[in-house]
């Protein structure tokens, strides 16, 4: 019989239901505490906790366990180890001990670091992360850590959003203490997730050696229809997809995500699963399976996931919209609610989010940047590569009238008197919703629309949560030592003088006019159009000072972050530079040289017969060939001619792999996209049968 939803939501996370049943409840009590306030694991409750999460997982017909982490690489990482323990007879028993949960050493030599481990002489561990639950996947029970060295430095990505949560916490109840306040714990952010991808029948991806090895198409001449009638999106989703997403439905109900929303997306091939809101931490851990599990169940349908920042030129890249929101509690910080003007938590925490953003701009940019999201920035139907943000008219006017405001009054029940006719009630949910705005405020949370499909949201979260801790620690600063009373005006004037200092960050119009939206804000804008100038924007002392100075990383793991994003960088162009030029060596080249042969040989056919002709035979010419050919034999000199360009300019991208330098990216990303055109261009003049790989057609629009 098939199970409901309920009987399968969680059933393979060693979640709270199942904590609480199979601990005592000493060790419950002490478990709930660290996941729910970060308190420390009690030591002495380990053993047990780890043995009933054994027998849980054994239970579940797991065999192995691993721990679960996210390597600067930002993918997601596991070795698997047995439970099995060998006894001296020649039998075994299973054992998971204390130390195997909290800790781990796997071989990490491999993973980068940035040079931290080198300079510090020391493996790396893995430490158990209580404040996610621990789930099965394969078998395997898999206990999300954190990765660290000898000396502590982090080598992951959660580490420091873990961090940052902790300061963004801290900093934001001093500026809630500070006005009367109290009865908060915590401050937590939440996420929610978009995630993009495409679906591809698996048969054309396995021919298409680009997507193979690096995840997008170096080639490929736009179909001629492509998203333009906008048939795709909200869709009647196909029927295999319609299987492929149950499944995946299924299998992410059971690690307990809470995925809720499905649905085809703009272009052709393209769809979008969402879940619900959660705690920042487990929104990026579930993220992290939710990309799995697409990728994995996919084959049982025929399929290959494609999740990529910018798969397809010219038809829209996959982004993964992060959903982001404060919370106090159980109130949500961003939310106006009926007076905006009068909810001082709410006018506080957009001014602390304004003021992050245009202050750390450039390391929100640095925060999402690679190659791939290079691709997608700035094209179809994704924000430009320059930060603003989009308020709406309504908010902007309440702000413009804050900023305006003559005077304010503090009466009992009114924090506010604006003195002006600024709408009380802002209908926030009628406002027009801005798509093309990398940093849109929609109702109650920002949308944060720059991170690509790819993105491990690890990084951009941090960045976020560590620059309103910032602002709430200035606010807090200046709060500290008045009386509530007096602080609720001084907090006023601060949001007053917030707005007006970083009011050149809103953007309300289109933001796809990137010109226009660079003229608004007065070239103030982060505007690195390439990943590399974007490292060399962020990595600045005045972004390391943020992170040290709230303990987000230190100076030494702040720079090893950014020499590990250029160094994949350049070896990711390294690499792509690498497969065109194979590509058109191996398939391309004989590919075109054949067409080019029979082309000749059919005009040379051609005139023998001419040469043979009567006066009254009809006359033969062969004019079409001979342009076809004298055209394709122009692509042919032009694609060797790019070629040698790019050959030489790899040069400088090896350089930087070996010695860490910088290579102009702008020049190399031209002379791909040049070589690219040309063999395009040739792709439209060969006829099918003689193209080597499958069409854009042939991926996109499959039946
Ligand atoms: P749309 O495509 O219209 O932006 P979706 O429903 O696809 O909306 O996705 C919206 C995402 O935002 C969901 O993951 C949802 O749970 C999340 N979300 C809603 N409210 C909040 C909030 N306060 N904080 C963070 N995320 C939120
Ligand atoms: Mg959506």
């Amino acid at each position: 019989m098939n199970k409901t939803i309920d009987e399968i939501f969680g059933s393979l996370v060693f979640n709270d239901q199942v904590m609480k049943k199979r601990l005592s409840k000493d060790a419950y009590m002490s478990l709930n505490k660290t996941m729910t306030q970060g308190k420390a694991l009690n030591r002495k409750y380990a053993d047990e906790i780890a043995s009933a999460m054994k027998d849980w997982a054994i239970e579940n017909g797991c065999t192995h366990y691993t721990h679960w982490f996210q390597p600067l690489t930002g993918t997601t990482s596991e070795k698997h180890d047995s439970f099995i323990s060998p006894l001296n007879n020649g039998c075994a028993i299973t054992k998971f001990t204390a130390e195997n949960l909290l800790q781990g050493e796997p071989d990490a030599s491999s993973f980068p670091s940035g040079g931290l481990r080198r300079s510090s002489h020391a493996r790396g561990y893995t430490a158990w992360d209580p404040t996610s639950y621990a789930f099965i996947k394969d078998e395997v029970l898999c206990i999300p850590s954190v990765f660290i060295s000898f000396d502590g430095s982090a080598l992951d990505k959660k580490t420091p959003l873990i961090r940052s949560m902790k300061a963004l916490s801290e900093q934001g109840l001093r500026v809630l203490h500070c006005i009367g306040i109290r009865d908060v714990e915590q401050i937590d952010t939440k996420v929610g997730a978009e995630q993009e991808y495409f679906l591809i029948p698996l048969e054309l991806y396995s021919q298409r050696r680009d997507l193979i090895l690096c995840g997008r198409t170096l080639f490929g001449c736009a179909p001629e229809k492509g998203q333009e009638l906008d048939e795709h999106y909200y869709g009647a989703v196909r029927e295999n997809v319609n299987e492929f997403m149950k499944e995946v439905d299924i299998e992410l109900w059971k690690l307990g995500v809470e995925v809720k929303t499905k649905h085809n997306e703009v272009a052709p091939a393209q769809h979008e699963i969402a879940p619900i809101f959660c705690g920042t931490t487990k929104a990026v851990d579930n993220n992290l399976l939710t990309m799995e599990i697409l990728r994995k169940v996919a084959p049982h349908h025929g399929f290959f996931c494609l999740i990529n920042d910018k798969p397809f030129s010219g038809v829209n890249g996959s982004g993964k919209h992060n959903n982001w929101s404060i919370f106090a509690g159980d109130k949500n910080m961003l939310d106006p609610g009926k007076d905006p003007a009068n909810n001082l938590v709410f006018l506080l925490s957009l001014a602390a989010v304004i003021k992050a953003v245009d202050d750390y701009k450039d390391l929100l940019r640095f925060s999402v940047a690679s190659h791939h999201t290079d691709m997608r920035l700035g094209a179809d139907e994704a924000p430009p590569t320059q930060l603003s943000i989009f308020l709406g008219e309504q908010l902007t006017a309440l702000i413009d009238a804050i900023i305006k405001g003559k005077h304010t009054n503090v009466t009992k029940d009114k924090i506010l008197d604006l003195g002006v006719d600024v709408l009380p009630n802002l209908k926030l949910d009628g406002e027009d919703r801005n798509r093309t705005s990398p940093f849109a405020f929609v109702g109650n949370r920002f949308e944060f629309r720059m991170p690509g499909a790819t993105c491990n949201l690890s990084t951009p979260n941090t960045v976020l949560n560590t620059a309103v801790a910032k602002s709430f620690r200035d606010f807090a600063d200046q709060l500290e030592g008045l009386s509530v009373k007096d602080a609720k005006i001084a907090a006023f004037d601060i949001c007053k003088e917030t707005f007006k200092k970083h009011k050149g960050i809103i953007f309300n119009d289109d933001c796809y006019k990137e010109e226009q939206s660079c003229v608004r804000c007065k070239g103030a804008c982060a505007s690195s159009q390439f990943t590399g100038q974007a490292i060399e924007a962020a990595d600045k002392k005045k972004n390391i000072d943020l992170l040290t100075s709230l303990s987000i990383v230190t100076y030494d793991e702040a720079k090893a972050r950014f020499s590990v994003v250029k160094d994949f960088y350049a070896k990711k162009i390294n690499v792509e530079i690498k497969t065109m030029l194979n590509m058109i060596r191996e398939l391309y080249m004989p590919a075109i040289l054949k067409y080019e042969k029979l082309l000749c040989e059919l005009i040379n056919s051609k005139m023998e017969i001419a040469s043979k002709a009567t006066s009254k035979s009809p006359k033969i010419c062969s004019d079409v060939e001979i342009k076809v050919l004298v055209r394709l034999q122009s692509h042919i000199q032009e694609i060797y001619a790019s070629m040698e360009r790019l050959e030489k300019s790899a040069k400088s991208v090896r350089k930087a792999i070996k010695c860490g330098t910088s290579f102009d990216d702008d020049l190399v990303n031209k002379y791909m996209s040049e070589l690219r055109a040309e063999i395009d261009a040739v792709e439209n003049l060969v006829p099918k049968d003689y193209w080597p790989v499958p069409s854009y057609v042939d991926m996109l629009f499959y039946v």
